[in-house]
């Protein structure tokens, strides 16, 4: 575990369940991404973990912020970041979010239909817009496809009409899934924004940027491609597509800058062989599906476990959340093995908790207190 969270948790008498989060690590993330990457802007991606030090910290760091909503923006402003330095990056916004985003003077927005192209025009007019393209999103342990993004010709399209409309074509974005696991996801979308630009070129209209979300993987229970892989085949692809004609790059990582930054405490509430003698052996913990760990749904995401009694014999368990709903279990299917001496009143160290958790959890189902956080 990250040795400044387990002193942490050493030296505090914690209430559980509870998020650490090292911000040192998060600084250490973003510039490693910053080197690997470094002629791209990043884009924080608040929605992985909003809290006020993480982007105090990103701010010093010279950070950009990709906003959902107008929330999200708001707390961005209210760290100190300029209007400058945020994205609306949701296709799908309330008209008066995008009111008070162009009252903020937010300059640039993502849009990926028709409806929302013309609620931008009236509600923003003459900033920034990049269209969302559909791409594949093989590969990804948390897949963003379906929802959002069109498909090149109707992109072509729509960024003509932004033109004439009087908004400012700017560029193209795309989201490859969270927790890519194949760089190659990268390359596919890039050539596929290439195809836009050179028809965009066509017209006499010259986008500017080229947005490759978010996507990058963590390691949780197996190893994923180095950040340099990723890299190396995102610049390959870029020079392929671009030459010397590169456009502005932007990055949206959300889960690579914080997701290693954080541990979830939680207590064994019981640990059981449910039924006859030799049946599973279940272990419910105060954190569940509806406690943060949403990511759980389908056991995409994966965390790994640390405890106490690590190294003594193991049997495999089922994990469980605290809540009386019957979709409240973490892991049926994975193998997770634990310790047999672990009882009730144990706690377990979740790693890797930093992103998707603090802000999946729900204000009280069941009257569970939501978890607390901790930022050091
Ligand atoms: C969620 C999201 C991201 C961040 O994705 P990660 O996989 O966490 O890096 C980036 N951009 C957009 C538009 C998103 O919705």
């Amino acid at each position: 575990m990250n040795p400044k969270i387990s002193q942490f948790l050493n030296a505090n008498q914690l209430t559980t369940p509870c998020l650490i989060v090292d911000i040192d690590q998060i600084e250490q993330n973003y510039q490693q991404l910053h080197h690997a990457i470094p002629n791209a802007d990043i884009y924080y991606a608040v929605k992985a973990n909003p809290a006020l030090s993480i982007l105090n910290k990103l701010i010093s760091l010279n950070s950009f912020f990709d906003a959902a909503s107008w929330e999200e923006i708001q707390s961005c402003l209210n760290a100190g970041a300029k209007p400058s330095q945020i994205s609306f990056g949701n296709t799908i916004k309330k008209v008066s979010a995008i009111q008070a985003a162009y009252q903020a003077n937010i300059e640039l927005y993502a849009f990926d239909t028709i409806e929302e192209l013309h609620k931008l025009a009236k509600h923003a007019p003459a900033t920034k817009v990049y269209c969302r393209l559909a791409v594949d999103n093989i590969g990804a342990d948390w897949p963003l496809s379906g929802k959002f993004g069109t498909t090149v010709e109707h992109a072509i399209e729509l960024l003509l009409e932004a033109k004439k409309i009087g908004l400012c074509p700017y560029g193209v974005s795309f989201h490859v899934g969270s927790q890519q696991t194949n760089p190659h996801a990268y390359v596919n979308a890039i050539e596929k924004s290439a195809l836009v630009f050179n028809a965009l070129a066509d017209h006499d209209i010259l986008l500017e940027m080229i947005n490759l979300g978010g996507g990058f993987p963590i390691h949780y229970h197996k190893d994923v491609p180095e950040i340099n892989q990723f890299a190396t085949t995102i610049q390959n692809s870029l020079t392929q597509c671009f030459g010397d004609d590169m456009p502005r790059i932007i990055l949206e990582p959300g889960r690579y800058l914080v997701g290693n930054a954080g541990v979830v405490s939680t207590e064994i509430i019981q640990s059981s062989q449910r039924g006859k003698m030799n049946g599973p052996r279940w272990i419910y913990l105060d954190i569940g599906r509806f406690g943060g760990l949403a990511e759980t749904e389908g056991e995409a995401i994966r965390y790994p476990i640390i405890t106490m009694y690590d190294g003594s014999t193991t049997g495999p368990v089922i994990l469980a959340g605290p809540s009386c709903d019957g979709v409240d279990v973490l892991y049926q299917e994975t193998s997770y093995h634990l310790p047999l001496q672990l009882t009730a009143g144990d706690r377990i160290a979740l790693l890797n908790t930093g992103a998707y958790v603090s802000t999946y959890c729900s204000t009280c189902f069941n009257g569970f207190t939501p978890l607390e956080e901790h930022y050091i």
